[in-house]
């Protein structure tokens, strides 16, 4: 049996060899010396050097072995040669080395292994280059950020794939002080962040950030401030050009020119407070804190009331009719129903000719519980229904304006509907009419 590699961990002093020379030396002096004595120099020549081939065969045989073992496999994990005496001792001392170095190999691949998961759970995309822009390595969010496959493109210079002039320019220009926004060709649209970090003498880290969500929301922040200054600058255009008219002429002009210079002012005043009310509900909506108050909404006498409104601002134009099939009420906050329902109802009104009618109902049907808002009015024309509820989208503005419309109404519906887990859904043809229908889940039915 040969000693396998755990069994032989003896360290002796390496004085052991040569003692272990010297006594072999000395024994075969003695042996020569004796036959010397007693035979003559011949034979104790002859034993000395009969000994010093045995010696040596002994050695050459070990030395054999040991090349042998040495070109096994480092993964068959094959047992010591067996052996005794000095070749014990090298084979020993061979092992202890063989095995820290296998160690040493397994604390690597375990930090190494470590590295990697720890690069793949990073947020961002990395990649690792050579100085020739070479992926030496890239992390899974860098294969999506880049549309790369680790597999195939390990090794290929990455500026052959990922094409972007700005992309390349900036790799190749060496100055990574500032990072570089640019929008990936692919997948297409995506607005990436890139930093680039030199590291040991060849290598660069690549590291890239995904902020198309943010460039996204900051161009709707910027839009937002935009129309909300151009909604505010018309009104207030008007008001203050009234305004002027009436100083300038507050000598010649009739009484009965300044009541109505006033009064339009007055109605641009009113459409400016309007707007800021409904920017203000809208933020309050927008916060996402959850309904302060819910109660079981009487759908029906809050119809009731809506028809009465509707039937105002209609200004008896319309017919306006309630059709209210259930009584149970809904769960829901009473005042940010009403705000949506009106609307609904105050928009029909608003996009229907005179002479139209409008029906309001309230039902329950199978599994969901709806209001609808039914008019003959104007209609929307199929490509304006997915924009309705954006903040500010019309369909016609110049009507929206004539009939006090701020272009946040079904903005303001659709946040109201699904803070009570509501959706909105849209009929519509232009010239026959429209069919606005809120629907809820009969679990927010209170019986
Ligand atoms: P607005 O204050 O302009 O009415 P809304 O958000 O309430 O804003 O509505 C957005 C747009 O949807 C309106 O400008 C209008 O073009 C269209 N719209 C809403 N309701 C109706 C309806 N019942 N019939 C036709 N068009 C409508």
């Amino acid at each position: 049996m040969g000693l396998s590699l755990e069994d032989v961990t003896e360290i002796r002093p390496i004085s052991y060899i040569r003692v272990a020379v010297l006594t072999i030396l000395t024994v075969i002096a003695l042996l020569a010396a004796a036959v010397g004595v007693f035979f003559g120099l011949v034979p104790a020549l002859a034993t000395f050097s009969v000994a010093l081939l045995l010696v040596g065969l002994y050695h050459i045989n070990n030395l054999f072995k040991l090349v042998r073992w040495l070109r096994t496999p480092v993964d068959e994990a094959a047992p010591l040669p067996r052996a005794f005496g000095l070749w014990d001792y090298v084979f020993a001392d061979v092992n202890r080395r063989a095995s820290t170095a296998s160690r040493q190999q397994e604390r690597l691949s375990a930090a190494l292994e470590r590295f990697r998961e720890a690069s793949q759970a990073m947020p961002n995309g990395l990649l690792f280059l050579s100085m020739s822009n070479t992926i030496e390595w890239v992390n899974r969010l860098g294969e999506q950020h880049f549309g790369l496959d680790r597999a195939r493109d390990q090794g290929a210079p990455v500026t052959n794939i990922v094409r972007q002039p700005d992309f390349v320019r900036y790799l190749q220009g060496g100055h990574y002080e500032e990072p570089l926004v640019f929008t990936a060709g692919r997948p297409i649209g995506r607005t990436l962040m890139v930093h680039v970090v030199p590291f040991s003498d060849d290598m660069r880290l690549l590291m890239s950030e995904d902020i198309t969500q943010g460039e996204r929301l900051e161009a709707m922040r910027r839009d937002f401030v935009a129309n909300v200054s151009h909604e505010m600058r018309t009104p207030l255009t008007v008001v203050s050009g009234f305004l002027e008219t009436v100083i300038d002429g507050l000598e010649d002009l009739e009484k009965d020119d300044i009541r109505h210079y006033l009064g339009l002012a007055s109605e641009q005043a009113g459409r400016m407070q309007r707007l800021i009310q409904d920017l203000l509900t809208l933020s309050a909506l927008e916060t996402g804190a959850p309904i302060l108050h819910e109660e079981p909404v009487d759908v029906g006498t809050l119809l009731g009331e809506i028809q009465q409104e509707a039937q105002v601002v209609s200004g008896g134009r319309h017919t306006i009719s309630l059709d209210c099939s259930t009584h149970a009420r809904l769960l829901g906050n009473n005042k940010e129903l009403y705000s949506a329902f009106v609307n609904l109802a105050i928009n029909a009104v608003r996009y229907t000719p005179a002479g139209g009618h409008i029906r309001l109902t309230w039902r329950q049907r199978g599994a969901v519980v709806e209001y609808m808002v039914e008019d003959d009015g104007i209609g929307i024309a199929p490509e304006h229904i997915p924009r309705l509820t954006e903040r500010f989208y019309r369909v016609d503005r110049g009507r929206s304006r004539e009939t006090g419309g701020t272009g946040l109404g079904l903005a303001i519906v659709k946040h109201v509907l699904s803070r009570h887990q509501g959706d909105l859904l849209i009929d519509s043809e232009p010239g026959r009419g429209s069919r606005f229908t809120a629907c809820f889940p009969v679990r927010r039915l209170v019986a």
